[in-house]
């Protein structure tokens, strides 16, 4: 084995608590090697990746996210192709991979070196920089993928405006900015008061609290205000904007940071306001409808306010942005640079 083929990575390791049953899950850098990495096509050098409200409930050992351990967190990635198996892609091809198993059962991006099916990678548009493409990232992704939703089903600006829940974090802050420069009038709920002047800059013309998402939950509907809305935070608030849209008016629901159950949720709204519920998941998203949307991303689409949302880290910042995640303390999106990296 050659020195080559040794890498960093973050690693979670499951540990018996002396005198308890609990587990308990450690997060280390560690020396890998290729062998440590699944079977798979494409070794890809990793450049960037992101850090992802999913990555922290992995690295927390949440068994909704990921049953294997040791464990590499890290849903997506961008780099540069070591070697492929399969012929698709030469040595030295820029790639990028989010979604599918990456960072949940199959080692991600947290680690220097990936080893992926080359079904899961989709080439990296040439407009986009490698940080680029990890600022928009599986959260930006899932952000385009709901506002491609809204639009489909008729959500135009000329209706009024739409809301965005969630709107600091990394799916919400994307969606914020993608929606504002399509001319939409957008109205953002945060708890964070240091976001306030973040979600002006990007394009939001209106805050509205926690707290007014939760008046009237046990009425039947609420005043039509919103045309659309990209939902982040799942749970009550969703079923509060269900019923606050206005006539034929559409929500796209892509997270749960709030919960999984609508509690209060009735079937008025559908059926006396034709409101929809759409559907939003990006981690399956057939190969070729994620180039399609890599490729909007990085021309009309290209969020106009990146800069002002991204944050870079280096690898030792890992574990204590994945903290803030989990107190809901980040704003934006967190990209990791393995350039970063102090060389053992
Ligand atoms: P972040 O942690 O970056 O952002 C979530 C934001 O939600 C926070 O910044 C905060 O914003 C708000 N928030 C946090 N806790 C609460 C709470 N208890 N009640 C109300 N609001 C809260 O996460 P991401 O943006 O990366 O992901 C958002 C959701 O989308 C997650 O549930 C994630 O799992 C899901 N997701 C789904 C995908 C899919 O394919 N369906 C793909 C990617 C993500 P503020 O302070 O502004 O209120």
């Amino acid at each position: 084995m050659t020195s080559d083929d040794n890498f960093q990575a973050w690693v979670v390791r499951e540990e018996s608590r002396p005198g308890s049953e609990n587990k308990q899950f450690l997060l280390n850098i560690e020396t890998r090697q290729l062998d440590d990495l699944p079977a798979g096509d494409v070794v890809v050098r990793v450049s960037h990746s992101s850090v992802n409200y999913k990555d922290a409930l992995s690295a927390q050992g949440n068994p909704g996210v990921t049953r294997v351990f040791p464990h590499t967190p890290g849903i997506d990635a961008v780099g540069i192709v070591v070697s492929d198996s399969s012929g698709k892609f030469n040595t030295g091809d820029e790639v990028i991979v989010t979604g599918y198993d990456l960072g949940m059962n199959t080692p991600g991006g947290f680690g220097e070196k990936i080893r992926v099916p080359a079904s899961w990678l989709v080439r990296k548009p040439e407009a986009l920089s490698p940080l680029q493409a990890m600022a928009i990232g599986t959260a930006g992704l899932t952000a385009a993928w709901c506002v491609e939703k809204l639009l489909h089903n008729g959500v135009k600006p000329a209706q009024g405006p739409v809301l965005v829940t969630g709107a600091s974090g990394g799916v919400g802050s994307v969606a914020v900015n993608l929606l504002a420069d399509l001319g939409f009038e957008v109205h953002a709920m945060s708890g964070s008061e240091a976001a306030q002047s973040m979600l002006k800059a990007l394009g939001v013309s209106q805050i509205v609290s926690r707290e007014h998402l939760q008046e009237g939950l046990k009425k039947p509907m609420l005043k039509e205000t919103w045309a659309g809305a990209v939902d982040c935070v799942g749970g009550d608030t969703l079923f509060q904007v269900v019923k606050s849209l206005k006539y034929g008016g559409s929500v796209a629901c892509c997270g749960l940071v709030a919960g999984p159950a609508m509690a209060n949720a009735t079937v008025f709204p559908f059926i006396l306001r034709g409101v929809n519920l759409l559907g939003v998941d990006s981690v399956n998203v057939p190969l070729d409808e994620k180039n399609a949307l890599w490729g909007k991303l990085a021309a009309e689409w290209h969020p106009s306010g990146l800069n002002k949302l991204t944050h870079v880290i280096g690898p030792a910042e890992v574990p204590g942005t994945l903290q803030s995640i989990l107190k809901g303390e980040t704003l934006g999106r967190y990209v990791l640079d393995w350039s970063q990296a102090e060389k053992p």
